[in-house]
């Protein structure tokens, strides 16, 4: 069993990241569910200045999976984060999404980066990407239109 993952988005400021979700994610980088990307949003919540994210959703029906794009496009990611946040009383919900790369250490693409520029303009909270490669994983933190890469602490 490997570890939870913690990154550091500032000085006291931290992302937790359960093993068990790492696990789910990491899945879809290997044998036939490598051949294409995938994807889907990190659910959680704010903890002071930390994020814990507490679930994520996978590639649904209606989503573009091929070899070098994953598109959101089934509403039922949004849904997901619409009914966590009414179970939990308003305490979970989005806070960020994560994709697959086919390589063996991912580096955000340009599409990546206008992706997230646009849903950090959304956002008033701070949301956070990951990228899974073959081998290691990027993650940044973004805000106000820019997003900057994260370093794992444990
Ligand atoms: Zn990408």
């Amino acid at each position: 069993m490997q570890p939870d993952l913690i990154f550091s988005m500032g000085p006291n400021a931290f992302v937790l990241l359960p093993a068990r979700l790492v696990q789910v994610m990491r899945r879809f980088t290997v044998g036939e569910e490598g051949r294409a990307e995938a994807g889907g949003i990190l659910i959680g919540s704010q903890r002071g200045d930390h994020i814990e994210i507490s679930n994520c959703t996978t590639p649904l029906r209606r989503d573009v999976r091929k070899p070098y794009l994953f598109d959101r496009k089934d509403r039922g990611h949004q849904l997901a984060a619409m009914s966590a946040w009414t179970r939990s009383l308003g305490k979970r919900t989005f806070v960020g999404e994560w994709h697959t790369h086919p390589e063996d250490d991912p580096v955000p693409s340009g599409i990546d980066r206008a992706t997230w520029r646009d849903i950090t303009m959304k956002n008033t909270a701070a949301s956070v990407f990951i990228i899974f490669g073959r081998k290691t994983l990027w993650a940044g933190i973004g805000q106000a239109g820019s997003v900057t890469a994260m370093k794992v602490v444990s």
